[in-house]
């Protein structure tokens, strides 16, 4: 796919050629010309003085339908036990469905799962249930053309899902299958109620850009949305309905054979789910000072982070990175020694509820984003803590 170019208008101005981000345009014999790799962001139709460039056509072949209404979330289980991104995802799919005036549905595809009422509890209208064995372990294959059938069946304009494991393997497909857009990963969603565009929010460009994505012309909206960026609520009279849907084997078949399930080893420290992180930096200076944060972590009941150059370095292992490439995390307490506080680290933990930072250096961005700032060698200040909460 590629822009067009009325060679009739262009009058090789040049404006475009720097207006593409991916260096794809060049003006020879006065007239403008586009190589392969086109993604048709529209960045050189906006600057064309002619109105030579036009990728209208391209945009507007497939409008979305006002058959398309409801929102709709993902709701991941695993072992019988629906997981906490799915309750998240659906205390926002509340605030997009009530700002749309719509409804909101849960999907859960598991067997004998014990906590549909729980999906209800947390802002789901109705719950499309298939219970079934063969649904009982992810699937990629069989997730994926179940849920397909079942948005072709039902039409919800939006659908969102947790960006974990089986989040970003399997959602694709189902966005592929329906000739959809998909924005993986996202950090925040937002509505634009005119348009019933979900306004899709995730980092680019290394995490130096926040980009807000819309899709405008396919239904529905798709969006995979990181655990802990949105918070549960929980109300407990709310009514919905569960409907059970047959699963037919027949039909939904995989190519791919689930021979069992073996949990990641290096996959010990629950981060995601700890109330209290100690986090370590390249401040530590070397693997043995993380005890320090041990320690400190020992002493408040906490689990153990990291920034990303303690994990480059060796010296703690890439389950404790917190950021961007590591996990997101939204604890009560957050508390960061030397760690200067980068945007690629400040993506995974900047929601927390309380941020402490301990940094010699007063200029260090992370101090933007703390409720507390300790500007001091955390050598000293560390220590200091633990002796007096180990005496209190
Ligand atoms: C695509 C991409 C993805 C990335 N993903 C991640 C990610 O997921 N997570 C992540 O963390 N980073 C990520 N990074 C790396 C990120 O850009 C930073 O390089 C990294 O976060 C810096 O780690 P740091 O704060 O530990 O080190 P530095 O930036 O070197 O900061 C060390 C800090 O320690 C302070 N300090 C030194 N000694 C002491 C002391 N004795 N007492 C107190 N303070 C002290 C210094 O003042 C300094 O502020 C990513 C980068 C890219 C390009
Ligand atoms: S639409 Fe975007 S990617 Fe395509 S040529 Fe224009 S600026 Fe480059
Ligand atoms: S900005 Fe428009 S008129 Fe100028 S070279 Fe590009 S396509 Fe041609």
């Amino acid at each position: 796919m590629t822009i067009r170019i009325d060679t009739g208008k262009c009058d090789g101005c040049g404006s475009c050629v720097p207006a593409c981000p991916f260096g794809l345009l060049e003006v020879i014999a006065d007239k403008a010309r586009v190589e392969e790799g086109c993604t048709l962001c529209g960045a050189c139709e906006a600057v064309c003085p002619s109105s030579a460039i036009s990728s209208e056509e391209i945009v507007q072949a497939a409008p979305a339908s006002d058959e398309h209404r409801g929102v709709w979330v993902f709701a991941e289980q695993h072992g019988g036990r629906v997981k906490a991104v799915s309750y998240e995802l659906l205390s926002k799919g509340r605030e997009l469905a009530d700002a749309l005036g719509t409804e909101l549905g849960a999907v859960c595809f598991g067997h004998n799962v014990a906590d549909t009422d729980q999906l209800i509890a947390c802002g789901a209208d109705r719950v499309y249930l298939v219970d079934t064995p063969e649904l009982a372990d992810n699937q990629d294959e069989l997730y994926a053309r179940q849920l397909a059938e079942l948005i072709e069946r039902h039409k919800p304009e939006m659908v969102i899902a947790g960006a974990t494991a089986l989040g970003r393997s399997f959602f694709p497909r189902v966005a592929a299958m329906l000739k959809t857009g998909l924005t993986a990963d996202c950090t925040g969603l937002d509505i634009d109620i005119e348009n019933r565009l979900l306004l899709q929010t995730r980092p680019t460009f290394g995490g130096n850009v926040m980009a807000t994505i819309v899709c405008q012309a396919r239904r529905p909206q798709m969006a995979t949305v990181r655990p802990r960026v949105f918070k549960k609520s929980l109300s407990n009279g709310r009514q919905g309905q569960i409907i059970k849907v047959d699963f037919e084997r027949e039909r939904i078949t995989s190519r791919t054979k689930l021979l069992g399930f073996v949990e990641a080893l290096g996959e010990k420290v629950k981060l995601e789910d700890a109330d209290i992180i100690v986090s370590g930096g390249r401040g530590l200076g070397k693997p043995e000072n993380f005890k320090l944060l041990e320690e400190l972590a020992g002493a408040l009941g906490a689990a153990v982070g990291s920034s990303r150059v303690p994990v480059d370095e060796g010296w703690i292992p890439y389950a404790h990175q917190v950021g961007q490439t590591g996990k997101t995390v939204c604890p009560k307490l957050y508390i960061a020694c030397g760690i200067s506080g980068a945007v690629q680290h400040l993506a995974g933990m900047q929601t927390s509820d309380v941020i402490v930072a301990i940094n010699n250096d007063p200029s260090a961005p992370i101090f933007e984003v703390a409720t507390y700032g300790i500007i001091g060698d955390l050598f000293q200040v560390v220590p200091v803590m633990i002796d007096k909460l180990k005496r209190e």
